[in-house]
């Protein structure tokens, strides 16, 4: 009996990547080894794009679906949110660079003594950051 080498992926170069090998090149994190299978299987390299286009569209939703109100950011920047929330919101922003952005952003401010005017403010600002 012949056993058929070439799988149903249509992979043409073997050994062929392992599902954990596809889903480190989703991820961006190529190695050499992957990188040069990719660039020799069009097929392995035509599933990695098809996936990493629809993981991107998955995390665009995930982001907007979890990411805290700019109410919440300041209140973060400001030190006024309990240690739970806090780190909540610390995960989330090693996840989210449009978090990430926005706080960055906030803490290069320099702080007011007020504490209404830069709520204000900063509210004020980022929407017309997300209108431009
Ligand atoms: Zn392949
Ligand atoms: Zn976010």
């Amino acid at each position: 009996m012949i056993i058929d080498e070439s799988q149903e992926t249509g992979c043409v170069t073997s050994p062929g990547l392992s599902s954990s090998m596809l889903m480190a090149a989703i991820d961006g994190e190529l190695d050499a080894q992957i990188q040069a299978h990719l660039d020799a299987c069009p097929s392995c390299a035509a599933d990695v794009q098809q996936m990493r286009r629809f993981q991107r569209q998955l995390h665009v939703r995930l982001y907007r679906l979890f990411c805290p109100t700019t109410d919440l950011l300041v209140d973060y920047c400001q030190g006024l949110l309990d240690p739970y929330q806090r780190a909540q919101i610390t995960h989330h922003i090693a996840l989210c660079p449009h978090c990430a952005r926005e706080v960055a952003l906030m803490e290069s401010l320099e702080p007011l003594p007020d504490h209404s005017a830069p709520r204000s403010m900063l509210s004020t600002m980022s929407r017309s950051r997300i209108s431009r």
